[in-house]
């Protein structure tokens, strides 16, 4: 299935409901073609403040992803807008407090959280020359996790 942003809605309620006892607020979300990552969580930084002024899951079109996988890539991706929430920033995103709420959520209700795939889903669709050279760039020069 190809993501799109009412679907993501869809599950994004359906998550926050099942696993997340309704209190996460839904934040910005959108779709995006990189080839780079499944899903992501953007903070974006307040510079006055220096926390973190505004928060968007992205998820990517270029993926094959089943309803199973698209409920565990929007949970990984809540426990990081949960973090983020309460301004807990860990290196790499994926740190001792994101993996232990991972795990709990896992055990709770047999869900299958991972920090990342070992074997991608099938990509769908090709990037034009422009957009993987792009996509390069960003990913190793622009783009830093957090
Ligand atoms: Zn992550």
């Amino acid at each position: 299935m190809i993501i799109t942003v009412q679907k993501m809605k869809e599950v994004f309620t359906y998550c926050n409901k099942m696993y997340f006892g309704g209190k996460m607020a839904r934040p910005k979300l959108s779709t995006g073609r990189s080839t780079y990552y499944v899903a992501r969580t953007y903070c974006i930084p307040n510079y006055k403040t220096r926390r973190c002024g505004g928060i968007e899951i992205r998820f990517s079109e270029m993926f094959d992803l089943t309803e199973e996988d698209l409920i565990n890539v929007m949970c990984h991706e809540m426990i990081h807008l949960n973090l983020y929430r309460r301004f807990i920033l860990e290196k790499g995103g994926h740190g001792p407090r994101w993996h232990q709420m991972a795990n709990e959520l896992n055990e709770k209700y047999g869900l299958n959280i991972i920090q990342t795939y070992t074997d991608p889903p099938k990509q769908v669709g090709k990037l034009t020359f422009g957009e993987k050279i792009w996509q390069f760039i960003y990913n190793t020069f622009i783009f830093k996790e957090i």
